[in-house]
């Protein structure tokens, strides 16, 4: 069934890829975006659709529009954009939940939360299942990003609990792809532009703190599917892709997939960066039936290939 589907933050990256998705199942989208850091270009496609309608707004700000679904995805991800106002992330985190609970409250219509790996800081546990409590320091240049999910996933259980509200709340681990803003300062847009540009390579400290890159399609089948999934007490679902890679190796792998000549240059590692990350995603393979589809080779191929031809 047709459903008006709201979607914040349905510029940026991921959003971009889910009003794709979500209008190509046949329904209807309003996306709502402030671009802080997301782009009328990723939309633009869908500007002439009638099922398509974008407002600028800021989800600091209440919202009143009437639909049927609410995916929250508005808030800067990368740790670059994010730390340049931090104050306002927060806000965006915490305001931005509040806005949308409201919404869906007063609607009575389901709503997911983006949340992020970031909840787990730096882990102590490997790797993250969902009932990891996390390793986040409160004070940190990382915090404004990382509690700000928390506090919006502690409103999310609280909404459920104290009003009834039908909540799914994804945390989403690195994802990469098209799109990606060729200055988002993220470890695989930075790499492949660098690699393209034959700049050197800038591994922080040696290079052998993991991450788990998912291919933005496989993350957006994972939101899609927790969000229609029937189990209204499913808690947190990690969604990402648990094959980790270490950034040595990753800078190798686009070095040599791009044929570039740039050289690996080391650089300070910025601080409180996690030393490893890797999803369980047993959860999601159980109550979802979602894994990822796409290896890292793959994926890479496609967002090389996307900011060959990026005009
Ligand atoms: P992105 O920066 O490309 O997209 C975020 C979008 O939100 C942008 O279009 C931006 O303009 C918009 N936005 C920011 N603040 C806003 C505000 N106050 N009001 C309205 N719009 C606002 O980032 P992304 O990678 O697409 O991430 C999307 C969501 O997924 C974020 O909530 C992020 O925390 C979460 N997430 C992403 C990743 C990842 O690896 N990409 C990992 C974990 C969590
Ligand atoms: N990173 C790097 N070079 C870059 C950008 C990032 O070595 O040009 C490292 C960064 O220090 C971190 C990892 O790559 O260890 C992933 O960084 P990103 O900002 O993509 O995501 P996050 O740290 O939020 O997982």
């Amino acid at each position: 069934m047709s459903k008006r589907i709201l979607v914040t933050g349905g510029a940026g990256f991921i959003g971009s890829h889910l009003c794709d998705r979500l209008l190509a199942l046949g329904h209807e989208v309003l996306c709502v975006d402030n671009y802080f850091t997301g782009r009328r270009a990723n939309i633009a496609p869908h500007l002439a659709d009638p099922a398509f309608e974008v407002l600028r707004r800021d989800v600091c700000d209440p919202l009143h529009v009437e639909v049927d679904e609410i995916y929250n995805l508005a808030c800067p991800a990368s740790p670059v954009h994010y730390q340049v106002d931090p104050v306002q992330t927060t806000r965006t985190s915490v305001l931005g939940a509040l806005n949308v609970l409201e919404l869906a409250d007063r609607l009575k219509v389901r709503v997911l939360q983006a949340s992020t790996s970031e909840v787990y800081g730096d882990p102590a546990e490997h790797p993250q299942p969902e009932n990891y409590a996390g390793n986040v320091n409160v004070t940190g240049p990382r915090a404004c990003y990382d509690e700000g999910k928390r506090c919006a996933e502690t409103l999310f259980y609280d909404y459920r609990r104290q009003h009834g509200l039908s909540i799914r709340v994804a945390r989403i681990f690195n994802t990469y792809g098209p799109r990606m803003l060729a200055d988002d300062g993220r470890v695989v847009s930075n790499f492949i532009v660098q690699a393209l540009g034959g700049r050197p390579i800038t591994i922080y400290g040696d290079g052998t703190q993991t991450r788990s890159f998912c291919y933005v399609d496989d993350l957006v089948s994972g939101l899609i599917a927790l969000m229609e999934c029937s189990d209204d007490a499913i808690g947190p679902v990690n969604l990402g892709n648990p094959n980790e890679t270490d950034i040595a190796t990753l800078a190798r792998t686009i070095v040599e997939m791009t044929e570039s000549r740039s050289d690996i240059e080391n650089a300070a590692l910025p601080e409180d960066d996690p030393v490893r990350r890797c999803p369980d995603i047993t959860l999601a393979i159980q109550r979802l039936g979602w894994r990822p589809g796409i290896d890292l080779r793959t994926g890479l191929g496609k967002a090389i290939e996307a900011f060959r031809t990026a005009k």
